[in-house]
């Protein structure tokens, strides 16, 4: 034994434990397709049209901010990716508060509407330094926010997931909006960078 695993035997394996569970009567092969289905449906590009409505449409940002599932309803996105969709909470930056999100205990993210969180998001360190000095990590994304700037810091949790809503940048009141998604980037949604 070399303690080497290829790509095939983890196949194998995760079969395997799909059958128990199929066998156990827990799910069926329909129902885990649906979830992968989901998964791969979710795309950062997803959060970007909720953030770009919510920019150009002020009801549709209360709706969003009320009962963000429903509003992601309105644009035929959803949380879903089981038979229970997880709760989403859109947290708003404004001129005096950023907000940005973790999960300290695993890697909770927005899957079923963002896809696959970024690596960094599950290392040890994001999760355990963000909570205690915000303000330095923030700056080492890049993200030099102002004194003034209160940081609010979301531990997420397996019942809620949040996306972070940013400010529309100066300097757009030209463009449509298309245009505006195109300017949201995944640590935007995060709060890892201002847009
Ligand atoms: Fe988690």
């Amino acid at each position: 034994m070399t303690g080497h695993h290829s790509n095939s035997e983890i196949a194998v394996r995760v079969r395997r434990l799909e059958e128990r569970l199929i066998g156990a009567g827990l799910t069926s092969d329909d129902q885990l397709d649906g979830i992968i289905g989901q998964i791969l449906s979710g795309s950062p590009a997803n959060g970007a049209r909720v953030v770009a409505r919510a920019w150009v449409d002020p009801a549709f940002r209360e709706r969003l901010l009320v009962d963000a599932n429903r509003a992601l309803d309105e644009l035929g996105l959803s949380m879903s990716t089981g038979p229970q969709p997880q709760r989403l909470t859109v947290v708003a930056n404004s001129a005096t508060t950023h907000n940005v999100l973790v999960c300290t205990l695993c890697s909770c993210y927005p899957i079923g509407l963002l896809g696959p969180s970024p690596s960094w998001y599950k290392s040890e360190a994001y999760r355990s330094r963000v909570v205690r000095e915000p303000r330095a990590v923030l700056a080492e994304f890049g993200l030099v926010l102002p004194e003034a700037t209160e940081i609010v810091v979301h531990d997420t949790s397996a019942e809620s997931r949040h996306m972070v809503l940013p400010m529309r940048p100066g300097g757009t009141a030209g463009l449509g909006e298309a245009e505006l998604a195109a300017l949201v980037t995944r640590e935007g949604l995060i709060g890892t960078a201002a847009v």
